[in-house]
Formats: structure tokens, C-alpha cells, sequence
């Protein structure tokens, strides 16, 4: 996405300023934060139904990771019959002192239904700031993996599920010339396809200056019959020694 840089009022494409960009990308972000933490509070409240409810974890059903045997439904029914005092549908699968299986039962069920609120608030933020940035020209957006590549989208497929990305708020509404002076040359090469390769993860290595600059380059007429295969490299003139392709490894200059 291009940007307005030559007025002084900074400007993306379509009229939205670059500095309500970050900010509400900053909420954004946190709303983001908040919806995950919101998730991993509501999967761990399941947990403890599962456990409330007796059930024990397994390799059932041929998973070749261990999980639990009841459905989180089938979990749930069984923890309320619990937290209403009917601690026999139990049998002998209570897991700890029967006398307090109902409070448990009564505090997982209460503390999932807690994170489900907060998931649907969370969420609703979030839908609510994602249409601001549809109706006003779909900003650049900038995420980071930590140490690792920026990306344009949470959605690229070069990324797994489970990679945690960061957002960068900050650089909302910029280019990436902005992204590649604040962070490097790190652009992923799928998400910024048409930035200069000199500014994506492709950038060749900077020069060593301890090395001749004919280190890793192909040495022409290299013996690679040799046990260690050698040739001369073009630039410094010196006998080096050189992998199995012919590149010469690396060597200080003469
Ligand atoms: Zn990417
Ligand atoms: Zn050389």
C-alpha cells in the first residue's frame, strides 16, 4: 500500500492519519493480547471440568496423543450433576476428597462460563477495530515473529499455527522502507513480494571486510578431484581451498 509522505500532514491512502492508525492498532494489539489470555483461562477452566467430572486422560480413540475420554459436553453435564451435590455419578473416578468434589466442580464451571464472557468481549473489540481499518483503506500492518521475519498479515502460510507473532503497532500506516529502517532487512519475501530484494530475508550477507570478496564465489578451473579440491580465486589470485560445487571458502584477502 502506498503512502502520502510529501505533505506534512502524513496521510495513508485514504485519509485515515498514520498516527489514528497506530493508535488504534495499539488497541488492536492489546484487544488481541486479552482475546488469547481470555482463551487459554477458558481451555484451562475445561481442564479442571474434565478432572471435577472424573474423567482421566488417555490414548483413546487410536490419538497418539493423550487427551481426555468424556466430550467437553458429556464433561459439563457431568461436573453439574456434581456441583448440584450428586457426587455418586462419580463412582470411584473422584479425583480427590469427595467431600469437596462439588466446589470443585461448582468453581471450573463458574470460571469457564467467566472466560467465555471475556472471550466474547475481547472478540467483539477486535471485530469492531478490524472493520475501522476495512472502511479506511486497509493500512500497511507490520507483525514481527520474535527474532525472526516481519510479515504483513497474521494469515501468511508461510507461518505455523502455533508461531507466536508479535504486532508492531507502531509501524502501522508505514511503508516498508520504515519497517526495514526500524527493524533490518528481515520482510518476509511472500508478504512484501514487490519490496526490493536488498530488504527482505533474501539480502545477501553483509561484505566481511576481514574476507576476500571472492569468498563464496564460484573459482573457475577449481581441481575438485582433489581430496581438499583447490583453484585460484579470480579476485585475490591466491590458491584456495573450495567446496564440492567449486565455491571458494572463506579466506582473508592476500
Ligand atoms: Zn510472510
Ligand atoms: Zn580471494
Amino acid at each position: 500500500m502506498s503512502t502520502d509522505t510529501t505533505a506534512g500532514e502524513a496521510t495513508t491512502t485514504s485519509g485515515y492519519t498514520k498516527a489514528q492508525a497506530k493508535a488504534l492498532d495499539a488497541k488492536l494489539a492489546e484487544a488481541t493480547n486479552r482475546l488469547r489470555a481470555a482463551m487459554g483461562r477458558a481451555d484451562n477452566a475445561a481442564n479442571d471440568i474434565h478432572r471435577a467430572a472424573g474423567d482421566k486422560t488417555g490414548y483413546f480413540h487410536g490419538r497418539r496423543h493423550a487427551t481426555w475420554e468424556l466430550s467437553l459436553d458429556d464433561a459439563i453435564d457431568t461436573a453439574r450433576r456434581v456441583a448440584a451435590g450428586q457426587v455418586d455419578v462419580l463412582g470411584n473416578r473422584a479425583a480427590g476428597n469427595l467431600r469437596n468434589a462439588p466446589h470443585r466442580a461448582t468453581a471450573a464451571l463458574h470460571a469457564r462460563d467467566i472466560a467465555l464472557e471475556e472471550i466474547a468481549a475481547a472478540h467483539a473489540v477486535v471485530e469492531q477495530l478490524e472493520q475501522v481499518w476495512r472502511d479506511n483503506g486497509r493500512w500497511s500492518r507490520f507483525f514481527m515473529v520474535p527474532g525472526g521475519h516481519i510479515h504483513s498479515s497474521t494469515a501468511c502460510h508461510t507461518l505455523h499455527v502455533t508461531t507466536q507473532i508479535g504486532w508492531l503497532p507502531d509501524l502501522s500506516g508505514e511503508s516498508e522502507a520504515e519497517a526495514v529502517n526500524a527493524y533490518g532487512s528481515v520482510l518476509c519475501t511472500h508478504c512484501f513480494s514487490s519490496a526490493p530484494v536488498e530488504w527482505t530475508t533474501k539480502a545477501p550477507e553483509p561484505v566481511d571486510p576481514a574476507l576476500c570478496p571472492g569468498s563464496k564465489n564460484y573459482v573457475p578451473g577449481a581441481n575438485l578431484r582433489l581430496c581438499s579440491p583447490r583453484g585460484t580465486c579470480p579476485e585475490c589470485g591466491q590458491t584456495v581451498s573450495v567446496t564440492s560445487r567449486g565455491n571458494a571458502r572463506k579466506h582473508e584477502p592476500a
